[in-house]
């Protein structure tokens, strides 16, 4: 029995705008009612997938592109006033990464999904061997406010390209309620096979106790932990895509300029509100005070605000208790010592002042907690080895970045650090590659999105084994005796020698055992 089954949402959650704090609508949770609705719904939308040919899943998520390239300007306001992003940030990583990712899929989907043949080994001869990627059903994402519009569309889209119902929960932050609707609607198919549900945490318990066949949870570790504890006692499987602390480490050969560019960029785009921002620059000894005063040049140069068009740098910080832990973070760093170079402050009531923080200690918050917001905290390293111990302690392993022109040294260090993907003398560029997997370690989660894996993880495998019907019993079923006994123990002594003429020896033993096969019983 789930612990939730009784919980009623009846308050309505406001949705403010980032940028001026004032409430934009109010959003009325779904109740238990609703949730009966939307499953009953997704359940008949998945039967109907079923039957339903993969070529015209691919037309209606083209037409769904065509609506989202036509209508961008149009869906980047949408996307700005609910999570104060700059209208580049909303262009490029939630626009041009959505159809970015939904061209990959349709384009690939075919090979992926279709039915493999698979070797079928020498002790089983004249059979054949198919893996069927089937797909499970009803599917629930629950989504976070960093990137509303990606996350939605790309595993939305993703998981009924593979043939499922979707019901996806986004953040009571940024709801975009109607506009994903608007979109989905585009394509008869999806708006009868995507459906979204609104709400807080306690509606995305309620979807979870109606048991969808597999949950996507993109998230915090602590929500992450929680969603998990839940799903196990239904025994429903789940992927998570979890919080991060992510590591850029700068050896002394690098391009100065350019490097400074990347660690200022991975580290302040969305204003730092992503899973993979740069949250610690790890910078070689030799070049630090060059460093890190370029970097402090380089932020300060920086235009905060929003309302652009298009010429922001950085935006706003979406949610008031996100601020809040920001500025905790830097005022514990500060009070324990740590130097602010530039930055430290809020601007207004919604943004926050790129900041780069040095003389970082273990004890402050900021060291090890992710703190999701504009901060570059900053580190000295010598040597290798003490850089790759050192960020291989931190709980998180979501991805990094490695910079040096020695290209086998960087190789080598992002083999070794404990992380779902490594930029080499790049930033935040995994995911930039829809072909690539996506997802961490450690605390960072499990599971794969994006890429082949991705696509397959919306499926479960099927296998199956074809054979004939002929009057041949397999030696190994029924009647056991003592002559079978001893040819399979011989079938196991040639199977597994290494002599070379195992094949010959293998034919012999076959044709023992065939001859077995054919007596007839008793
Ligand atoms: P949360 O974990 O707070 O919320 C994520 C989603 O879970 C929201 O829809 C939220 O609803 C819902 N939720 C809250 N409580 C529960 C519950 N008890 N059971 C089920 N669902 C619940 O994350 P944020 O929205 O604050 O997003 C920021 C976090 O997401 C960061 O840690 C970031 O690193 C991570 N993230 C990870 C990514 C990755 O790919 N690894 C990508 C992007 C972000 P509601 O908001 O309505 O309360």
């Amino acid at each position: 029995m789930s612990e939730v089954s009784t919980i009623t949402n009846n308050t309505t959650l406001p949705v403010n705008s980032a940028i001026t704090g004032k409430l934009v609508y109010e959003l009325q949770p779904d109740g238990q009612e609703q949730v009966d609705n939307l499953f009953a719904r997704a359940r008949e939308a998945a039967d109907e997938l079923r039957r339903t040919p993969l070529e015209q899943r691919q037309h209606a998520v083209e037409q769904v592109m065509d609506y989202v390239r036509d209508n961008r300007e149009r869906i980047v306001d949408r996307i700005c006033e609910e999570t104060g992003k700059t209208r580049t940030d909303a262009l490029v990583s939630e626009i041009l990464g959505v159809l970015d990712n939904l061209e990959w899929n349709v384009h690939n989907a075919r090979k992926i999904l279709k039915d493999q043949k698979i070797p079928t080994p020498i002790t089983l001869m004249g059979k054949k061997s198919r893996v069927f990627h089937e797909p499970f059903g009803v599917i629930l994402k629950i989504a976070p406010w960093n990137y509303p519009f990606h996350i939605a569309m790309t595993f939305s889209l993703g998981a009924f390209l593979a043939g499922n119902a979707v019901i996806l929960k986004p953040s009571e932050q940024t709801p975009l309620h109607g506009l994903l609707e608007e979109i989905f609607n585009v394509a008869p198919l999806i708006k009868r096979s995507v459906q979204v549900a609104y709400g807080n945490g306690m509606t995305a318990q309620q979807l979870i106790a109606a048991r969808p066949d597999k949950i996507f949870f993109t998230g915090s570790t602590r929500t992450g932990k929680r969603i998990l504890r839940q799903a196990a006692d239904l025994l429903i499987p789940a992927e998570m895509e979890l919080g991060g602390k992510d590591q850029m480490i700068v050896f002394e050969d690098v391009n100065l300029k350019r490097t400074v560019g990347g660690a200022v960029w991975g580290a302040l785009t969305n204003a730092g509100q992503s899973c993979t921002s740069v949250e610690r620059l790890y910078i070689h000894d030799s070049i630090y005070d060059e460093f890190v005063q370029a970097l402090v040049t380089e932020v300060e140069k920086l235009v905060v605000n929003n309302g652009d068009r298009g010429d922001s740098d950085i935006g706003a910080i979406t949610a008031g208790f996100q601020l809040d832990i920001i500025e905790q973070h830097v005022e514990d760093a500060r009070s324990k010592g740590a130097s602010i170079l530039t930055g430290g402050a809020r601007l207004g009531d919604n943004f926050y002042l790129p900041t780069v923080i040095t003389n970082i200690t273990p004890d402050m918050a900021l060291h090890s907690e992710e703190t999701f917001g504009p901060l570059i905290p900053v580190y000295k390293f010598s040597t290798e080895a003490e850089v790759v111990q050192e960020t291989n302690s931190f709980q998180y392993g979501l991805t990094a970045s490695v910079w040096s022109k020695d290209l086998v040294r960087a190789e080598r260090v992002a083999r070794a650090l404990e992380v779902g993907g490594v930029s080499i003398n790049n930033v935040m560029l995994t995911e930039g590659n829809p072909a690539l997997p996506f997802g961490g370690q450690k605390e960072s989660g499990f599971g794969r999105a994006k890429g082949t894996e991705g696509l397959l993880a919306f499926t479960r495998s099927k296998s199956v084994l074809i054979d004939k019907q002929s009057d041949i019993i397999e030696p190994n079923w029924y009647p056991y005796t003592k002559k079978k006994y001893d040819i399979f123990n011989r079938l196991i002594e040639v199977l597994f020698t290494k002599s070379p003429i195992k094949l010959l020896k293998l034919a012999v033993t076959g044709m023992k055992l065939e001859g077995e096969a054919k007596k007839p019983r008793g």
